[in-house]
């Protein structure tokens, strides 16, 4: 409702004043200014309520033109071709995506001056023309020209002295810390260069109004740009229907004076206007950029994780303040240091092929796990996750960006579960697993130094007897104090594990096979003196191993020395049990 009553006030108000104060040679208004209300209502209204303003402004002309026309029966066709002008505008700024501000960028600015000041008038000057021709008479082709610099010109002036008070509000009376006094004295300084440049016609100063306007425009955007243009263009304006300034040396009519004038003042708004858009954009993206580095600073300042760039030689480029927790460093102490001399020797290969592989690889990321010094010297756990950045214009990979975080904790937990996987819950030493890779181990290293050592398999002789009479509590006692009697018989190098149910082995190193025999009767005598008590009970649990031996044999596979010593057990259960058996 609001916008149907301004806009009809308003175009009525603009178009009553153009009939009247510039029909000067008795034709068509020599500057129609009232579309800027229609193209301002039209671009500030929803889209599907278009009809609104165009009805509106459709009604102030026809009244307008009834009032203040010599010819009134023309109305309803200058109306016509009034509103259909503004409306063409519009939808040429729709096909270019442009529609809410028209004056946002220098391209859409010159998108609006092309439109709103040339196309939309030639289009609706044919008829504006053809109906001027048949009333008051005059040739067609100067008509149309009158109608489009009178339309375009006063459409291209007029739309942002209109839109932009409206679409900026109080807020952006000025561009980002401008001070309202200092703008206050741009602008009054602006209309004394006005008044003295359009006060005196001895020097065509014409020029000098566009410094003033440009510091208008930078200090305050692109509402003082068109502030400016707009107090130059009344200055001019008054001084010019006086008879006064450089205006009047032109030779020719009022109306010619008058069309130069307008020009005059276009050329200063496309002068102003995309300067303002750009320092407008430019301030945008500035104001971007600072909330980008406000999140990202955030962001790293805020994260346990230690967020590092490195240059493609691995020199700390930049580096989190969590380093402070983390390792102790103080941030600044770190710049172009090389990463891999904080990481502990053993470990600098796999960063550095991690390192260069991320770089390899632009588009993927890579973790690596590693040891590395704090500040204080101690060592601990790291995990970085790398991936490599690239220039943002050549794509250039420039260096890696590293998120790295203390592993502690899982590196401990990850070792008590690897210990747990590999210790037998009853008896505390080796399980089957556990002991084979540690024989494994051991074998590839005894094949290089060729030293002689030898494999035991030690079983209880009718354990389930021992189950059954004791039951398998005592069983398990029993199992324990075998374990305990391994153990005390072995040295310091040796092995000994669990493979299962009542079966050992134990591995001796340094141990000749007459060594190995001697330890093994040592073994089975302890266990058979040795009185084992059920839980809470007397001791009374006797019982007797057999064992089966096996010398390992340097480049020999770990299977085929198990199995001899488990051909040697079966030996040993064979003759009777409760003896030492050597592999044939
Ligand atoms: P052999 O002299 O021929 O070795 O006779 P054995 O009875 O010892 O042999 P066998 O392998 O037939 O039986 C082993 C028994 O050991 C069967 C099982 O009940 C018992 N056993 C295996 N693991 C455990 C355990 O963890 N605790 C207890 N209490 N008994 C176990
Ligand atoms: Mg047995
Ligand atoms: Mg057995």
């Amino acid at each position: 409702m609001w916008i149907a009553v301004s806009t009809a006030c308003g175009y009525f108000a603009l178009a009553s004043l153009a009939i009247l104060l510039t029909r000067l040679s008795g034709g068509i208004a020599l500057l129609w200014v009232a579309n800027a209300v229609l193209i301002t209502a039209l671009l500030r209204t929803e889209w599907r309520l278009r009809w609104i303003p165009l009805g509106a402004a459709f009604a102030g002309s026809l009244v307008a033109s009834a009032l203040f026309s010599p010819f009134p029966v023309a109305a309803i066709f200058f109306a016509a071709a009034n509103i259909v002008e503004g409306l063409i505008v519009v939808l040429l700024l729709r096909r270019a995506n442009i529609e809410g501000d028209p004056f946002a960028t220098p391209g859409t600015i010159v998108t609006f001056m092309v439109s709103g000041g040339l196309v939309a008038p030639a289009l609706s000057g044919i008829v504006g023309a053809s109906m001027a021709a048949t009333s008051f008479g005059g040739d067609i082709l100067s008509l149309w020209v009158d109608w489009v610099a009178g339309h375009g010109l006063g459409t291209i002036i007029t739309t942002p002295l209109l839109f932009l008070p409206l679409a900026s509000g109080r807020r952006s009376w000025s561009r980002k810390g401008a001070r309202p006094l200092l703008a206050g004295g741009i602008l009054v300084v602006t209309a004394l260069v006005a008044i003295g440049v359009f006060s005196q016609n001895r020097f065509p100063l014409l020029f000098l109004p566009v410094l003033p306007i440009l510091v208008a425009t930078f200090y305050m955007g692109r509402l003082g740009a068109a502030v400016a243009v707009a107090i130059v263009g009344v200055v001019a304006g008054i001084a010019s229907s006086l008879g006064l300034g450089p205006i009047t040396l032109i030779d020719g009519t009022q109306a010619l004076r008058f069309q130069f004038l307008q020009l005059y003042l276009a050329v200063q708004f496309l002068v102003a206007l995309p300067v303002a858009a750009t320092l407008r954009q430019r301030d945008s993206l500035m104001r971007a950029v600072s909330r980008t580095a406000a999140a990202l600073r955030l962001l790293t300042d805020n994260t346990s994780d230690v967020l590092v760039q490195l240059d493609i030689e691995g020199r700390i480029a930049v580096i989190s303040k969590s380093i402070r927790e983390l390792g102790g460093y103080e941030p600044s102490s770190l710049i172009g240091r090389n990463a891999n001399t904080l990481i502990d020797p053993d470990w600098r290969d796999g960063v550095r092929d991690t390192h260069l592989a991320a770089l390899a690889t632009p588009d993927r990321s890579f973790t690596v796990e590693y040891r590395a010094r704090k500040a204080n010297g101690e060592a601990a756990w790291f995990e970085s996750r790398m991936k490599a950045i690239r220039d943002e214009q050549s794509g250039e990979v420039i260096g890696a960006v590293s998120a790295i975080r203390d592993i502690g904790h899982r590196k401990a937990l990850e070792q008590r579960l690897t210990i747990v996987a590999r210790t037998d819950a009853l008896t505390g030493i080796l399980n089957r697993r556990g002991f084979t890779e540690q024989v494994q181990r051991v074998l590839a290293h005894l094949s290089a130094t060729s030293q002689p050592a030898a494999l035991a398999i030690i079983d209880a002789d009718h354990f389930k007897k021992i189950n059954d009479d004791f039951g398998h509590a005592a069983g398990d006692a029993a199992l324990v104090h075998l374990a305990h009697i391994l153990s005390g018989s072995v040295g310091g190098g040796d092995l000994v594990g669990r493979l299962g149910g009542e079966e050992f082995a134990i591995l001796l190193m340094s141990a000749t096979i007459d060594d190995a025999i001697a330890t093994c009767e040592r073994i089975r005598t302890e266990v058979q003196a040795a009185l084992i008590a059920a839980a809470d009970a007397q001791p009374t649990i006797r019982m007797t191993v057999s064992c089966g031996l096996a010398p390992v044999v340097a480049g020999a596979p770990m299977a085929r020395i198990f199995a001899a010593a488990d051909q040697a057990l079966y030996a040993a259960k064979n003759a009777g049990r409760n003896r030492v058996s050597l592999a044939a």
